[in-house]
């Protein structure tokens, strides 16, 4: 059999989708405009291809246009949502929650609010990775101003009750920010409905280009107002300046467009593909464990624990052959074990021995059966050479 590479860690970027690349090359040469100059049908054509991209990216998620605010990425939006909720409501309360699993993009914005005077509580999840609706309920305060609450992990594509997550913010009249980086293009997704007020999402985990992300701001019902975290021009209706990255956003907008187009068809076609991969793996292997909620998770994810084999050493045997992530995924230039399997209950030895295998657009069924055998005879081989396994 030829060797080939078998990319399998669409969870921590996606490739470019070819019909998005397409679109965007003419945005590099014959209409390089500005989208902000006036003067010359070049910065029309940008203009009118932001505006096209911008109401492609509002129909994915059922919303209004001029409710998208374009980003360079997920953590920029992430950053203006909680920071920019913070400045402009800190008089009516300074207090904040959130999770212990939510991406460093969030964790690492709220400890940096905390310095300037919040506070911020860290709910808990259970092990299967979700949070108790009643523990957030009785979390928030008459200072309480916001809830950050991811709607699928990165790590393990455990989904969050977001609906009822909603419900319970919007009652209590506390706004409701979600990280749906993992979530948008991959399954349906309506903030609107969801009671969502605010949401961060990213062109590159969903075929589109890297640089450039979004943030959903609610226009009414009620109007939410963020403070600029970047000023200079106005651009954005003033809520983040900077001349905007039109390739990017006109990619954005097609792989937004191709996503809604074929979402219902992918799911199907990846999950089916996941629980093959993890059949096989489970009957080929023992002392394997699944991180998570089985149930409630995305379609194209899978975190498995492998006891007594480390995932870097498991990892090595792969020649670079195949593109996985360990249990220390997103902090991988450390070696810290996940902060999120951690909070879901497992030792550290248990974090540095999941893998975490994410499936996409352009993975193939012939991908299944190398993917397994790889791993099998990797999780083998790092097993014989460790004492403890016996
Ligand atoms: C990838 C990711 C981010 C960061 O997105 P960028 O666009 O790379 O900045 C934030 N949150 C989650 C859940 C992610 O998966």
């Amino acid at each position: 059999m030829k060797n080939r590479m078998v990319y399998l860690d669409n969870s921590a970027t996606t490739p470019t989708d070819p019909r998005v690349v397409d679109k965007m090359l003419p945005y590099f040469y014959d209409q390089p405009g500005n989208a902000a100059s006036r003067t010359h049908a070049f910065g029309w054509q940008a203009e009118e291809a932001v505006g096209k991209a911008r109401q492609q990216v509002a129909e994915l998620l059922g919303v209004d246009k001029t409710e998208v605010v374009f980003t360079s990425g997920a953590t920029e939006a992430v950053n203006l949502a909680i920071k920019g909720i913070y400045d402009t409501y800190k008089r009516k309360g300074q207090h904040l929650i959130t999770v212990k699993t939510e991406h460093k993009a969030v964790l690492d914005t709220c400890q940096w609010l905390e310095e300037k005077g919040a506070e911020v509580t860290y709910l808990e999840v259970d092990k299967q990775g979700r949070i108790d609706l009643g523990e957030l309920e009785a979390a928030i305060r008459e200072d309480t101003i916001l809830v950050a609450i991811m709607w699928a992990n990165n790590e393990t594509g455990v989904l969050q009750e977001v609906s009822a997550i909603g419900e319970i913010c919007t009652r209590k009249g506390v706004f409701f920010f979600c990280d749906g980086t993992q979530a948008v293009g991959k399954i349906p997704v309506d903030p609107v409905a969801t009671g969502i007020h605010l949401m961060a999402f990213s062109a590159h985990k969903m075929y589109g280009p890297k640089g450039v992300g979004a943030l959903y701001v609610r226009r009414k019902n009620p109007p939410v107002k963020i403070t600029a975290q970047l000023l200079g021009g106005g651009h954005e209706r003033g809520r983040r300046s900077g001349t905007l990255n039109v390739p990017g956003i006109v990619g954005f907008g097609v792989a937004a467009a191709l996503a809604q187009a074929e979402m219902t068809e992918e799911m199907v076609r990846l999950s089916v593909w996941r629980d093959q991969l993890e059949r096989k793996l489970l009957e080929g292997l023992e002392k394997v464990s699944l991180n998570g909620s089985h149930e409630n998770r995305l379609p194209q994810i899978s975190s498995l624990c492998f006891e007594y084999a480390d995932a870097e050493d498991v990892m090595r045997t792969f020649n670079q052959e195949l593109a996985v992530s360990s249990g220390s995924a997103c902090t991988s230039a450390s070696l810290d074990p996940s902060h999120v399997l951690k909070a879901m209950g497992l030792t550290s030895d248990e974090a540095h021995a999941s893998l975490r295998l994410s499936f996409g657009r352009f993975n193939t069924e012939e991908d299944i059966d190398q993917v397994a055998e790889w791993i099998i005879r990797g999780v083998n081989s790092v097993r014989a050479a460790n004492p403890l396994w016996v």
